[in-house]
């Protein structure tokens, strides 16, 4: 395994945390501020885009990006570092075209869509001249076994039906957002659960979509939304299947494996801050005689983050490597490993913050509240944790399983390896 990063990687990483110390992090308030006022996209966002876009710091997240397309195509590991500087303020990734859910969604249109539905969505959307939401969750059903998903996709005649509700659906409140990619079920009695759902691309002004409502998470209105979207009777041509009939759950399973490490690497960087946040703090304030990072308790807390994070932290450039190396399906496992230990020590380190901040750290006066929001989101967003425990123990128990029975039970020791 080799971690080291290439020239270009080091070039963008410095003009990325440049960029954002000179233009993104000044506007940080303002754009707080605006978003509490219902104020959505802030109206700064796009200069903001068009800066980055000129400096080639953009689409930074697409391996394959074509020499037509805009933007600086990096490897997962090269971009890694780059995505974990983004990371410290949670909506730097937008300005460089590299944030959720449109990275995942543009990946699947790479990945699956028609030439035609490339010009269409693809193109536009890496251009960032529109956004798009990804609708798979429902309230209905417990959505993290997709085969549970119940929208119906039916054919009638040279068009797709779909009717059915959706929740949680990132973006759906953002009025850039012209794209809905939908899964359903296309073929219900199909006899191999995982191959009855489809994906279909919906406009977001096709007649029946109803966004029902932008619910707080955790007090907080985003902006963008993790709305509750009805879609009733909508009907989009047969031409807008994405991929093929029925291959709906591979196309969900190929667009969470980089998606799921570009939020890791974002984890880290947030999670990294907030252990910086921490020593700062201990280093000024004092308590019965002592600076408070002079306590033992606190000491420790520094310590156990500081080798949470770096064990984390290699963990998701193992991820990346092997992603680069051996392609996404390669890394499955360690993108469950990720998966799970990333969001958990965000949530940690956040909380250890908070604390050495008394008070002052549950306010909006500092980042943690929103870091350890964070992290707490991730142990859900794509995939609850326990499902991904499941697929790790189950992968561990049948490379187990297939090791005994390879074993020679008859010569003594020979089950040691
Ligand atoms: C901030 C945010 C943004 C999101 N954005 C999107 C989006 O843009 N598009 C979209 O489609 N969805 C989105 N989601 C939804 C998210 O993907 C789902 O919430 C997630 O997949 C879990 O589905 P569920 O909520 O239906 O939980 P359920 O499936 O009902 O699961 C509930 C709980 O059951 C437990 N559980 C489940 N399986 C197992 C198991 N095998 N073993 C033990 N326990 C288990 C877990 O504790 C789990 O948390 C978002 C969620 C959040 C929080």
């Amino acid at each position: 395994m080799d971690f080291e990063f290439s020239e270009k990687s080091l070039r963008v990483q410095a003009a990325v945390k440049a960029f954002i110390a000179a233009h993104v992090a000044p506007r940080d308030e303002d754009y707080a501020r605006d978003e509490a006022a219902g104020i959505f996209p802030p109206p700064f966002l796009e200069e903001l885009k068009a800066k980055a876009r000129a400096q080639g710091l953009w689409n930074l997240f697409l391996p394959g990006l074509k020499p037509e397309e805009p933007g600086t195509p990096m490897s997962n590991l090269d971009y890694a570092p780059c995505a974990e500087i983004m990371g410290r303020i949670d909506w730097a990734s937008e300005v460089f075209n590299c944030s959720a859910p449109d990275t995942g969604n543009m990946e699947l249109l790479h990945l699956a869509a028609t030439p035609k539905q490339k010009g269409q969505w693809l193109a536009p959307l890496l251009e960032g001249r529109i956004r798009s939401s990804f609708a798979m969750t429902e309230p209905d059903v417990a959505s993290s076994d997709a085969t549970n998903i119940r929208t119906a996709i039916r054919r009638d005649g040279n068009d797709w039906v779909i009717s059915g509700r959706k929740f949680f659906i990132t973006n759906a409140a953002d009025p850039r957002t012209r794209l809905f990619i939908v899964m359903g079920q296309t073929s219900p009695d199909r006899p191999e659960p995982h191959r009855r759902q489809s994906m279909v691309l919906v406009p977001a002004d096709a007649p029946g979509i109803k966004v029902v409502r932008n619910p707080p998470v955790m007090h907080h209105v985003h902006g963008n939304g993790h709305c509750e979207v009805l879609f009733e009777e909508v009907r989009v041509p047969a031409e807008n299947l994405l991929g093929e009939e029925g291959g709906g759950f591979a196309l969900a399973q190929a667009r969470l494996g980089p998606g799921r490490i570009h939020h890791c690497m974002r984890a880290i960087g947030a999670a990294e801050l907030a252990l910086e946040l921490m020593i700062g703090r201990a280093l000024e304030r004092r308590t019965f005689g002592q600076a408070l990072h002079e306590h033992g308790t606190i000491r420790e807390w520094i310590a156990l983050s500081r080798i949470e994070l770096e064990q984390a932290r290699l963990l998701v450039f193992k991820t990346a490597w092997l992603i680069d190396k051996f392609g996404a399906k390669a890394a499955r496992r360690e993108v469950s490993l990720i998966k799970v230990i990333v969001p958990r020590i965000e949530v940690a380190i956040a909380n250890r913050a908070m604390q050495v901040f008394g008070a002052k750290g549950l306010t909006q006066d500092t980042p943690l509240p929103d870091i350890w929001t964070h992290g707490r989101y991730l142990q859900i967003v794509d995939g609850p944790d326990e499902v991904h425990l499941r697929s790790i123990a189950r992968a561990e128990v049948r490379a187990a399983e297939k090791k005994r029975a390879a074993a020679d039970y008859s010569r003594p020791g020979s089950t040691v390896t």
